[in-house]
């Protein structure tokens, strides 16, 4: 279907808009460069070896900054391939079918022999009707970006991009290396900004710099070591933003570490097995981002070990050897948000397969 012309101008306008952001981002630090660079380095500072030291380790920090931010933002969400996707036949089938269970049995039938394991909150199997496809693990269905993305994070509108398995590495070193940044500028910056309100700093306009640059820096240090901290944690559990807020849901029920694996683990997972790689925003994320290993238990480390180590269904891709125990309801008050993002769930899930189910939310940043 070809798109309106005015609801394509629409579109395209909106599109512009999502920017904004991003410009607001790049305009305060092309002026943190000139403050820092020309107002604070080069007029302000008098100690020759002060001047070269700062100049280089700011220009080690914001390059560092710059090529994370970059890939973070034009780094292309992955989506699920193709053996996700129906077949033509297969979407008539789908559409032919009445409403509910028969139409669980058809993509129950698709599902076979795909790396799928968890379901709705109805267990059903996870359908995009947006999409028409069966939707991987941990894989979610974006509203902004319209599109399934896999291991998806949450929409983000500083980068203007879906943060997902193909950018998390370099969104979490974002993160790290804009921390870095600017705390790297209040350390500096902090004897000189004692000096504007003791007045020992010349009366030029480079001192108005140096006072604004230090309250940029600090205020964006604190929102972002808070950030950066909350996905170290996320990390360290194996779990996206989106599985933070609703566990993912099992055949067998929730498991909010279903996908965690143990720390060292974890954290290849993201950052991959080449420890020279991991400070760099270069793909090295391990897997294919549609299927992940499970571990079917409960492996939350505040909670004894089952002594009883019958048998449990065994899923895990890699077939980790884990004792048996009751999975164990996870689910925070949180998960009663209504939309955290494109999940149909409850009853409402078999009623919608098949149907057009585009109201949703993204999990916004702050
Ligand atoms: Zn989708
Ligand atoms: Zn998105």
């Amino acid at each position: 279907m070809a798109p309106s012309g005015p609801s394509s101008a629409r579109r395209r306008c909106r599109r512009c808009l999502y920017w904004i952001p991003v410009l607001f981002i790049s305009i305060i630090v092309c002026w943190s460069y000139y403050a820092y660079v020309i107002q604070l380095c080069i007029v302000t500072m008098e100690n020759i070896g002060e001047k070269v030291l700062c100049m280089i380790a700011y220009h080690f920090c914001v390059l560092l900054f710059a090529w994370s931010y970059w890939k973070t933002i034009f780094t292309l969400p992955m989506n699920p391939s193709k053996e996700y996707h129906l077949s033509y036949s297969d979407k008539e089938v789908l559409e032919r079918e009445p409403r509910g269970e028969s139409q669980q049995d058809v993509l129950r039938r698709l599902a076979k022999d795909l790396p799928v394991y968890t379901r709705t909150m109805s267990g059903a199997i996870r359908y995009c009707d947006r999409c028409q496809l069966v939707k991987p693990d941990r894989c979610h269905h974006c509203s902004v970006c319209d599109k399934c993305i896999l291991k998806m994070d949450h929409h983000c509108p500083w980068v203007n991009n879906c943060v997902g398995f193909s950018n998390y590495k370099f969104f979490l070193l974002f993160l790290a290396y804009s921390l870095l940044y600017c705390l790297f500028i209040v350390a500096t910056d902090l004897q000189y900004f004692i000096k504007f309100w003791t007045n020992g700093l010349p009366d030029t306009q480079a001192k108005f710099h140096i006072m604004f640059l230090f309250f940029a820096a600090a205020m964006f240090s604190v929102s972002l070591s808070s950030l950066f901290g909350y996905h170290c944690w996320l990390v360290c559990k194996n779990r996206s933003t989106l599985e933070a807020f609703r566990a993912p849901v099992f055949r067998h029920g929730t498991d909010k570490n279903g996908f965690s694996l143990g720390f060292g683990k974890n954290l290849r997972q993201v950052f991959g097995d080449e420890k020279k790689y991991w400070l760099l925003p270069v793909f090295t994320s391990l897997g294919d981002g549609c299927s992940f290993p499970t571990c079917l238990v409960n492996q939350d480390p505040e909670q004894a070990p089952s002594p009883t180590g019958t048998s449990a269904p065994t899923k895990s891709i890699e077939n980790h050897p884990f004792p048996a125990k009751p999975l164990r309801e996870s689910q925070s008050h949180l998960l009663t948000d209504p939309h955290p993002w494109n999940e149909n769930n409850g009853r409402n899930e078999k009623r919608n397969v098949g149907m057009s189910n585009p109201a949703l939310t993204i999990e916004n940043e702050t």
